[in-house]
């Protein structure tokens, strides 16, 4: 077997084997393949596709790169949560403790942002003394404490989608589903959860731009989990504009704060109760009417903030939360309603002010980012307050910032936060 024969076979659009897909990912790893020839089998494929059983061929071949977590000493249903990648998600900081709060086992290992999309590792960093890095036996000693732990990968898991991502991360080939639905798939099985539920983004702040791609996307998630007798739930939500008002690390976490004490804004709270009704129906098998009533009762009694107080006092974190030195708040020059917020253009602005990163070494200014004050559908008047832009050293790009602000005299957008569930 040759890689160049392997990348000649996909050009010209045939099937890739079992031993094929297996030689390239254990090739890669061990250095036998270069770069170059990887990001052209990459690129074949992002062209070209592959069908079920090559996506499951490679997400078995990066899963079994690395370990598998031992969950078997955590008594009862474990729950895992991953999102697709959006501007302004929180929705782990609010969920993870809400279902904690009913008993329900959150075990979650999470990433670091890069490009984008924030990512839950740099938001919970941004939490003075808060340990990312729980050896195998803190973590689960915690989920079986507190119900909830999340921690940074730090064992060694689908190595092979790590080596792999980053080289697609810099050449155009991430938005290619079966990659990215082997990507996901082989993390979310190494990390071993009995219910996965993954938040697949739709629009211009997310990896995926329709919704037809998100639901073959979603479907092929599910039918990977099938497989491995693992229930994937999918969630399409509109990632459109930002989730929520906050932007950036230390202000998602003050907003997480503020929805968990009750104040949550309306799409991200139509998340998080989404997806929490989906898990707590299942693990607790009762109707989904009924799983809302339990999630929604334990956000207005307070049980799941302190619930997340808990886990954060557990990973050594304090609550008190740094500021930045500057706020600059964004005016309308003209009156009308909101069309849109392009959350590309949110989040390029809070990447130049430091907010996210470029490379993967680059450092992050935590509190640094954007708290919108409208979102799509509200009306402004010339000289209301549009958003407020947090920064510290680099100045914020105003006229780039405005430009994501689509207003005008007619209301026409009416798009929903959630397009639909699939898997139950
Ligand atoms: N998230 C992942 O983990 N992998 C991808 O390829 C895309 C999004």
């Amino acid at each position: 077997m040759n890689i160049i024969d392997i990348i000649d076979k996909k050009r010209l659009k045939k099937e890739l084997s079992k031993e094929e897909i297996d030689y390239v990912v254990t090739n890669f790893i061990d250095g036998n393949i270069k770069d170059y020839q990887m990001s052209s089998l990459l690129m074949a494929i992002t062209i070209n596709g592959m069908n079920f059983s090559e996506t499951l061929h490679l997400t078995d071949a990066m899963l079994k790169s690395g370990d598998i977590l031992d969950l078997s000493n955590v008594s009862g249903v474990v729950v895992d949560k991953h999102s697709t990648g959006g501007v302004g998600d929180k929705v782990t900081f609010i969920l993870s403790p809400l279902l904690a709060s009913l008993g329900i086992k959150v075990a979650k290992m999470s990433g670091r942002s890069l490009g984008y999309t924030g990512g839950t590792i740099d938001k919970l960093e941004s939490i003075k003394g808060f340990n990312v890095s729980l050896s195998d036996d803190e973590f689960i000693n915690q989920v079986n404490d507190i119900s909830i732990a999340v921690s940074g990968a730090t064992k060694n898991l689908a190595p092979a989608d790590k080596k792999i991502y980053a080289l697609r991360d810099v050449t155009g080939t991430v938005s290619s589903i079966p990659l990215i639905a082997s990507s996901i798939m082989s993390k979310k099985l190494a990390s071993n959860a009995d219910i996965i539920v993954i938040d697949v983004k739709v629009g211009s702040g997310a990896l995926i731009k329709t919704k037809k791609e998100a639901i073959k996307l979603a479907r092929t998630l599910i039918d990977i989990g099938k497989h491995y007798n693992k229930d994937v739930y999918c969630l399409l939500t509109n990632m459109s504009q930002p989730l929520g008002l906050a932007i950036g690390n230390t202000l998602e976490v003050k907003e997480a704060i503020d929805a968990l004490k009750g104040s949550g804004c309306k799409d991200l709270m139509e998340v998080v109760y989404a997806i929490a009704s989906t898990v707590i129906s299942k693990v607790k098998n009762i109707s989904l009417t009924d799983a809302f009533k339990l999630a929604y009762e334990n956000i207005s009694n307070n049980k799941a903030y302190l619930k997340f107080l808990e886990f954060v006092n557990a990973q050594g974190g304090d609550i008190n939360l740094e500021e930045s030195k500057n706020i600059l708040s964004i005016i309308s020059d003209k009156d009308g309603y909101i069309n849109n917020i392009d959350a590309y253009i949110v989040a390029k602005t809070c990447l130049l002010i430091g907010g996210l990163r470029e490379n993967k070494e680059d450092e992050i200014d935590y509190s640094v980012g954007v708290v919108l004050n409208k979102k799509v559908g509200d009306y402004v008047k010339k000289g209301d307050v549009l958003a407020r832009i947090y920064y510290n050293s680099f100045t914020p790009d105003v006229e780039l910032f405005k430009s994501s602000f689509d207003i005008a005299d007619e209301k026409i957008n009416n798009e929903p936060t959630i397009y639909g569930l699939i898997g139950m």
